[in-house]
């Protein structure tokens, strides 16, 4: 995969990989501000490495988690906060570390260095704990139901790491010919000339959405922070319908992407889309459904962090609105439909839920940082979903052929 430099102008962009997945800024943001009681908890962890960690009433502080991860793991670690469950009663002491261990000594979250080099726990294994306490909260939820099916890995102590989950009973999709309204129709064309275009220019949008904002403009975003730095580039230089001509022009000369395994049917369907907005030689592409949009001006949506979905970004510069119409190259992900369309309806058709990060910025519950809480946040965030998926669907060709998902966490990690 190419390699693709994360850094937008003026702002460097912390994106952390962890086993495949990424801890974006967004996350880390929460790590990074030690409170005063927790450097010298630090301190005093540090001063009584050999004494091993000793539970305090109240929540666990970093250096407290660290310690007791290096001793007794991460899924007696989870346990031990579920068990706590925020109350004020210390728990029993966990086990010390092995004797004639070396004392490490570890630097306070927030010093100038992301990783920790010393042999001691990193902030990445404690970001990984806290995410696998929480996604196994999750996934426990899910399972609960009895309503979906799940697929999950673990870790070697047992906890979640990742999971999917498709409602019962499962519902395919087909291609089909366009029964939206116009705008809809128009706003998918307009997605697929743009994506095409991304991934002609060697760029990795995942996936690119384009909706009528309320100011009556064109809204579009990729997934992918570069793509859209460049799309904003592009649409302040020009007229909307001159650049959409241009990146037609440029799909003529440079033909087709190549798309991954099964996808070439949905591919086709794609070409279809885009012969259909090839503009006769001399005039302009003709979008009617969206032409007043279009004639408004266009407007990237590029606010998010990094692998934040577009049709997310949309929302987030159509102040928190879902536009009536809204169309792109993929279904919503069941984390976006549920945060598009709260109350669910018949004709959303969400894919299914993937637990990894980039699928679930933005939810209020999905968040790591609040230990002791993990189970609350996960039955809320549970509800959330379950409320508004009435079915997840995956996309079949018209042979019944299933095409695998597609926005999946490698293909939004430009990396
Ligand atoms: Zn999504």
């Amino acid at each position: 995969m190419k390699v693709c430099n994360l850094s937008a102008p003026g702002r460097r962009v912390t994106v952390r990989q962890t086993g495949g997945r990424i801890i974006s800024s967004h996350n880390r943001a929460n790590e990074q501000k030690p409170s005063h009681s927790s450097r010298r908890v630090t301190r005093r962890a540090e001063d009584t490495e050999a004494e091993g960690p000793a539970l305090r009433p109240g929540p666990l502080s970093p250096a407290t988690l660290q310690a007791l991860q290096r001793s007794v793991g991460n899924a007696a670690v989870a346990g031990i906060l579920t068990e706590r469950g925020g109350s004020p009663r210390p728990a029993e002491p966990a086990a010390r570390p092995p004797a004639g261990r070396p004392p490490s000594v570890q630097r306070a979250p927030g010093s100038s260095s992301d990783e920790f080099d010393d042999g001691g726990i990193s902030e990445q294994d404690l970001l990984a704990a806290r995410r696998a306490a929480f996604l196994t909260a999750l996934h426990g939820e899910f399972a609960k139901s009895n309503q979906w099916d799940l697929s999950a890995t673990q870790g070697s102590d047992g906890s979640v790491t990742r999971f999917t989950a498709a409602k019962r009973p499962k519902k395919q999709s087909r291609p089909r010919p366009f029964t939206e309204t116009p705008e809809v129709k128009d706003l998918r064309r307009v997605s697929t000339v743009v994506r095409t275009y991304l991934k002609n220019q060697g760029m990795n949008p995942v996936e690119v959405q384009a909706a009528i904002g309320r100011s009556g403009r064109l809204l579009i975003a990729a997934n992918d922070v570069k793509s859209n730095a460049h799309l904003r580039d592009l649409f302040n230089r020009g007229d909307g319908t001159q650049v959409l001509a241009g990146m037609m022009e440029q799909t003529r000369g440079k033909g087709f992407p190549a798309e991954p395994r099964n996808q070439q049917e949905i591919h086709d369907r794609e070409i279809r889309q885009h012969t259909k907005a090839k503009p006769e030689a001399a005039s302009p592409p003709s979008f009617p459904g969206i032409q007043s949009a279009l004639n408004s001006g266009v407007t990237v949506a590029v606010a998010g962090p990094p692998g934040m979905h577009a049709e997310r970004r949309i929302v987030a510069h159509n102040d928190g609105i879902t536009p009536d119409h809204l169309g792109g190259t993929k279904r919503p992900c069941a984390s976006c439909a549920t945060a598009l369309y709260p109350e669910g309806g018949p004709g959303v058709h969400p894919g299914i839920f993937q637990s990894d990060d980039v699928f679930n910025i933005g939810f209020p519950e999905y968040d790591h940082s609040d230990l002791g809480n993990e189970k609350a946040s996960a039955e809320r965030m549970f509800q959330r979903i379950n409320k508004a998926v009435e079915y997840t669907y995956v996309t079949v060709t018209k042979r019944g052929v299933e095409v695998p998902e597609i926005g999946s966490e490698s293909e939004s990690e430009p990396g």
